[in-house]
């Protein structure tokens, strides 16, 4: 069953060197075999340092990412915004009443909602509160042309 299209955006995933951390792994013509194991894997060796390690993939590749949409609230339990990102916000009370949206902020760490007045939503109402869905924020107004 065809769902839905989602938008999504291409991004470039490559590997640090684990050694000097500066380098980029890289299969240079020394090393662009591909070793018969299962999984196959690629030898890789550092631009900077020399380093040679083997991994599963060939960096650097691409690969798609969902676009998180900017106008659709998203439900926590399906996904939560990086970590302190502030984000359009929809609380619940225990009795299950909704609030007029805040923008709070989310800290992964503490599994928490960080509100400018409030301060912490769910520790500091001892989970009376709670955060069920969220949404990007618009881009802050840059003072262009509005006439
Ligand atoms: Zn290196």
């Amino acid at each position: 069953m065809e769902t839905e299209y989602t938008d999504i955006k291409t991004v470039e995933v490559d590997m640090v060197c684990p050694r000097c951390k500066r380098g980029h792994m890289r299969r240079d013509a020394d090393y662009n075999v591909v070793l018969p194991t299962y999984p196959a894997l690629y030898p890789h060796k550092c631009n900077m340092c020399g380093h040679v390690e083997n991994y599963t993939k060939a960096y650097p590749y691409i690969k798609y990412v969902k676009l998180v949409p900017e106008d659709k609230w998203i439900s926590c339990s399906d996904n939560l915004p990086e970590d302190n990102s502030w984000v359009i916000c929809q609380i619940k009370e225990n009795e299950g009443v909704l609030w007029i949206p805040r923008i709070l902020r989310y800290n992964k760490e503490k599994d928490d909602w960080y509100d400018h007045k409030l301060g912490w939503i769910k520790q500091n109402s001892d989970n009376y509160l709670d955060v069920v869905a969220w949404m990007k924020c618009p881009d802050v107004y840059d003072g262009g042309n509005i006439w």
